[in-house]
């Protein structure tokens, strides 16, 4: 277990230095002493900052992690679209640049976007994969919504039409990443930035209906009321599986049956969890207590249960959120940086407690991992302890995480994990 995660040595709470007033900081040039890094000692130095002085510095650095990511993945590559996903792709780079914009302002950052996101329309046409995260439905949101924040409407209708030529079939699965949740996710999207029923809930309803009547044949066979399958597979996690599925059904409009088919299928979650408190991959892989990741374990869960406190409003659901933060916190200081099974991604669980919450320790910790990369992660990456992902300037594998997880500690709450949350 080691091996995957760097201990958690840092302290369960720091709390911030007295704010100074702006002409002490100018004096004192407060956040932007230079710091030997990768210590012990700096890192303390960076959680004990007043949250305005490390906002600016973690801004700083997701601005420079920005630029460097649209160098690799767009000037490099001579402006050419191999890979179009949000996941490993350039649309990643085009949503780290909406987030830049949704956070700092700089209508720059809009217009490059666009033209990205242009990019990736002529490169995924002939794509059938249906959802935000892996598939072309990612794309023609994204350019909807940024076609409305710069005022084309041409634009806007455009990818709207394009969105609706987008067909499900029987052969898609139920998961996020590649199936109807997925999909529905993109429609929570687009309702969410252009109008409530821009995607009307007849056709989002029906959808629901569906997902909920195959999870209810498959749960029949089991403990669980709802089940899916992927590839022979029933996961339990975010990005195949229960998770992942039930965090968008609550998005929805369900009947009180629904909602408690959703409940159970939490409730069995939760009462089969491992030992340890985190959580099996799938029901196939229940003796591995190996992952502490978004897509696999405890992460991934633990954001759904917390939609679930919020939705439902149950103790128990807070409760277990909680227990599963502890996990994260304990063993999810991942040895990768990115947001699907790394250490940024894994910040989001302590930014979603502390947003239902306002227990300030949460923030402390979503600013604890932060600061470990902040700190270090650039010497980690270089010696080769962290890995930098496969794709390493992409949105979930790569460093392109860290830039928008540094963006939304700047307004923690406002922060939502990518795709994922709305
Ligand atoms: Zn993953």
């Amino acid at each position: 277990m080691a091996d995957r995660c760097f201990p958690n040595v840092m302290p369960d709470f720091v709390p911030e230095s007295p704010k100074i007033s702006d002409e002490e900081a100018k004096e004192k040039h407060e956040g932007d002493e230079i710091l030997p890094q990768g210590t012990q000692d700096s890192l303390l130095k960076l959680l004990s900052l007043p949250h305005s002085a490390l906002s600016q510095k973690l801004q700083r650095a997701a601005l420079d992690l920005k630029e460097t990511i649209v160098v690799e993945t767009w000037g490099a590559t001579g402006q050419r679209v191999e890979d179009f996903t949000l996941y490993t792709g350039t649309l990643g780079t085009a949503f780290i640049l909406f987030k830049s914009f949704q956070v700092a302002g700089n209508k720059n950052d809009l217009s490059l976007c666009l033209e990205i996101v242009k990019a990736c329309d002529s490169s995924s046409a002939s794509s059938r994969d249906v959802t935000f995260i892996c598939g072309r439905a990612g794309v023609c949101a994204l350019g909807a919504v940024v076609a409305k924040y710069i005022g084309d409407d041409n634009l806007l209708q455009h990818y709207l039409a394009q969105f609706k030529e987008i067909r499900l079939s029987k052969d898609h699965p139920d998961e996020l990443l590649y199936g109807r949740a997925g999909y529905l996710w993109t429609c929570l999207f687009l309702n969410k930035h252009l109008g409530k029923e821009t995607i009307p809930s007849t056709s989002t309803g029906a959808i629901v209906r569906e997902v909920i009547s195959k999870g209810r044949k498959l749960g029949e066979a089991g403990g669980s009321p709802l089940m899916f399958e992927w590839y022979g597979e029933r996961y339990w996690g975010a990005a195949h599986g229960l998770a992942g599925i039930s965090h968008v059904l609550m998005e929805f409009e369900l009947t009180s049956d629904e909602r408690e088919d959703v409940k159970g299928t939490l409730r069995y979650m939760m009462k089969n969890r491992f030992p340890s408190g985190n959580y099996p991959a799938s029901e196939e892989d229940k003796k591995r207590d190996v992952l502490v990741h978004w897509c696999h374990g405890a992460p991934g869960i633990a954001l759904t249960l917390i939609k679930a406190a919020e939705v439902f409003g149950d103790k128990e659901f807070l409760e277990a959120a909680m227990d599963a933060a502890e996990v994260v916190w304990n063993r999810g200081l991942l040895k990768r940086v990115g947001i699907c099974h790394g250490i940024s991604g894994n910040a989001y669980v302590f930014l979603s407690l502390y947003r239902l919450t306002g227990i300030v320790e949460y923030l402390y910790r979503a600013k604890a991992f932060a600061c470990f990369l902040l700190d270090r992660a650039h010497m980690l990456m270089s010696t080769g302890d962290l890995h930098g992902g496969d794709n390493p300037s992409s949105l979930f594998e790569g460093i392109g995480g860290m830039a928008h997880l540094f963006l939304d500690m700047v307004q923690p709450k406002n922060a939502r994990f990518p795709a994922y949350e709305l």
